[in-house]
């Protein structure tokens, strides 16, 4: 699933074709993706409107449009965004705009979602199901403390809440403690201040990569233009069992941890006792 920086290096690429532009022809080919609204509404609702600016926040992505309304995407599992969408298979909705290019959604697997928002509904939306930021000034190692502060699950769990943090998944978490050196199970709330600024810092570094590499392409993930994200070459733990730790050697380990694969070095990032 993409997470924070395959949902970026989408934003930055599409920006440019959507922002300034108005929607002259919406076609939304599939019920799921608007559900429960009907497809044919949100599309009569779209044409017409202009979009004015395109965010991301945690794993959605945000066309706000010049009325105030917002268009809510998320990819879930396959979607992504086609700058040109002609000759593609499962495109599920289809935005002709007014320089006579198109943006294609193509998900295969039908499990991301458009939400079209009035004006002054966006933010709480977000903010009931999101907590901060993870690339902002404003998250610090000591207010990553007080998400996990008296938490029970395992840190690994903790990070994957998208209410803890936005934007992380199973991918970047791996990656983040690895870098922070911090075993997946250890306690959420009983880091101390030192492990809590290591794992700020490792949660920076390894989201920070993934865009810079504009994301891992593990099977689905495409970048606007059809090509892959290059950080899968890149992990320093994800996927990587039995092979050795890039800092000491030892053959990582795979466990699952809130259901989910989980690598880890077990000498760089000691089990909790
Ligand atoms: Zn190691």
């Amino acid at each position: 699933m993409p997470e924070l920086p395959e949902v970026e290096s989408v934003r930055r690429a599409i920006a440019p074709a959507l922002e300034g532009r108005r929607l002259d022809r919406v076609e939304i080919s599939d019920v799921r993706l608007t559900r429960p609204e009907d497809p044919l509404e949100v599309a009569a609702e779209l044409t017409g409107e202009r979009v004015d600016r395109v965010d991301r926040r945690g794993k959605y992505l945000i066309v706000r449009l010049a009325s105030g309304r917002a268009l809510l995407i998320h990819l879930r599992m396959t979607g992504s965004l086609l700058r040109d969408p002609s000759g593609h298979t499962h495109v599920r909705a289809v935005l002709s705009l007014d320089d006579g290019s198109e943006v294609g959604y193509r998900d295969v697997r039908r499990f991301g979602t458009w939400l079209l928002l009035e004006p002054g509904e966006l933010e709480p939306y977000l903010d009931e199901r999101l907590g901060e930021e993870p690339l902002v000034a404003a998250f610090t190692a000591k207010g990553l403390g007080e998400r996990l502060e008296g938490r029970r699950a395992p840190v690994k769990a903790a990070l994957l809440d998208q209410r803890t943090l936005a934007g992380l998944g199973n991918i970047y978490v791996d990656e983040a403690l690895w870098h922070a050196r911090l075993n997946p199970l250890r306690t959420a709330g009983s880091l101390d201040r030192n492990e809590l600024r290591r794992l700020h810092t490792a949660i920076r570094k390894a989201l920070e990569l993934g865009i810079a590499r504009q994301g891992s392409t593990l099977s689905d993930y495409r970048l606007p233009d059809g090509s892959s994200g290059g950080m899968q070459k890149e992990f320093r733990a994800y996927g990587r069992t039995g092979e050795p730790c890039d800092r000491c050697g030892t053959p990582f380990e795979k466990i699952r941890v809130a259901g989910r694969g989980t690598w880890f070095c077990p000498r760089c990032q000691p089990a909790p006792a």
